[in-house]
């Protein structure tokens, strides 16, 4: 079986692990600090603030821009639940505006449109591993006067015009497992400005400056140095395994170019992909349909997965949501219908990626 994801810590992780143990400071320390300098030059920001997971690295986000009840954010539909609920966590109202179907992200022209007088914050969600269209979003913010938090889970290391996603606005990224770069359960909050970047490292730490000196109801939202341990040494290889991912984006492409029922994403000018996740749409011309693609993947031992079954507010629980404001997203709706990732992660060989191009092929009927 070739899997959608590994998840594989060196023996460099270990032995900074080890050391943790043994330092006896077990909650954030030395190596969150550690990891929050590092990460933050990657990104190419003057600040990271760790915290425990993505979901919080939202919340604390959407909530040091002072949202009112009322305001809303207006984000994508095709994304992973944590986004809308974040924006729910954070007392806001959540709008949706369509994407596009070449980058799968927010489309700037129904982005526009859905801005309306009580949106505060646009945020934008990097997706696979491709930043949005950041020029004309920030434009929009700009021009409107409106906060930017970017949901870049995905797409550490990505690049728009050479500025790393997550620099523009807030930038949050996650940690989690299967993430390209993970200490398990974890985020990161990345930021330019000094006073933003101030209140968060408060606000993750029940809001206290010093012992017992509260400045605002926080949470905790800590991470650990533990986790702080496993993500360090693999910032250190993750240009490496980037260079990886897209080598096997570059083969898996060229060896299914030619199949008619397949839409293959591509990178688009400007941006840097890194290529989380290779996602293809199964068109009319494939002999299946999404489903049976999956079925016949599945039995020759090739992993894939729907990212994501439906748009995001397509449930039960949020149809009624009195925050929840979904207004139709058809290109989201199709995407949703036909998308399905392979495998594209470093651990993949050449004759790996060659054996998933085969498979895609003869699911198809190529
Ligand atoms: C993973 C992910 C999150 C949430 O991160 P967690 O660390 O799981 O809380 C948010 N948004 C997107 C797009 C993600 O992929």
């Amino acid at each position: 079986m070739i899997p959608i994801s590994v998840v594989k810590l060196d023996e460099a992780a270990e032995q900074l692990a080890v050391e943790v143990i043994r330092s006896g400071v077990l909650a954030q320390g030395p190596m969150v600090a550690r990891l929050e300098r590092e990460f933050a030059a990657l990104v190419g920001v003057e600040h990271a603030v760790a915290v425990n997971n993505g979901t919080t690295a939202l919340v604390a986000a959407l909530e040091v821009l002072d949202l009112q009840p009322g305001d809303e954010v207006v984000t994508s539909p095709f994304t992973f639940v944590a986004t809308l609920n974040a924006i729910i966590e954070a007392g806001a109202t959540a709008r949706f505006a369509d994407i596009r179907e070449d980058d799968f992200c927010l489309d700037p022209a129904a982005l526009s449109a859905a801005i309306g007088p009580r949106t505060r914050v646009v945020l934008p969600v990097h997706l696979y591993g491709q930043a949005a269209d950041m020029a004309a979003i920030t434009a929009l913010t700009r021009e409107h006067g409106l906060g930017l938090v970017e949901d870049t889970a995905q797409s550490l290391g990505a690049t728009v015009d050479g500025r790393g996603a997550g620099s523009f606005g807030l930038g949050t990224f996650s940690l989690y497992a299967t993430k390209n770069l993970t200490t398990g359960e974890g985020g990161m909050i990345t930021t330019d400005d000094d006073l933003l970047a101030d209140r968060l490292r408060i606000l993750r730490n029940q809001g206290m400056r010093q012992r017992y000196q509260y400045e605002v109801a926080g949470h905790n939202y800590r991470l650990t140095d533990l986790q702080a341990a496993l993500g360090i040494p693999q910032l250190a290889g993750y240009a490496d395994n980037v260079a990886r991912r897209r080598d096997n984006a570059a083969r898996l492409t060229a060896g299914l170019a030619d199949v008619p029922g397949l839409r293959l994403p591509a990178e688009l000018p400007g941006r840097r992909h890194v290529w989380h996740q290779y996602t293809v749409l199964v068109t009319d011309a494939a002999e299946v349909d999404r489903d049976g693609v999956i079925a016949r993947l599945t039995e020759q031992g090739v992993g894939c997965g729907i990212y994501y079954p439906r748009t995001v507010y397509d449930y039960d629980c949020y149809r009624d949501h009195p925050r929840v404001v979904a207004d139709p997203a058809p290109v989201a709706e199709r995407v949703a219908r036909s998308c399905v990732s392979i495998p594209v992660h470093q651990h993949l060989t050449d004759s790996d990626v060659d054996r998933v191009v085969e498979a895609v092929r003869k699911a198809v009927g190529a």
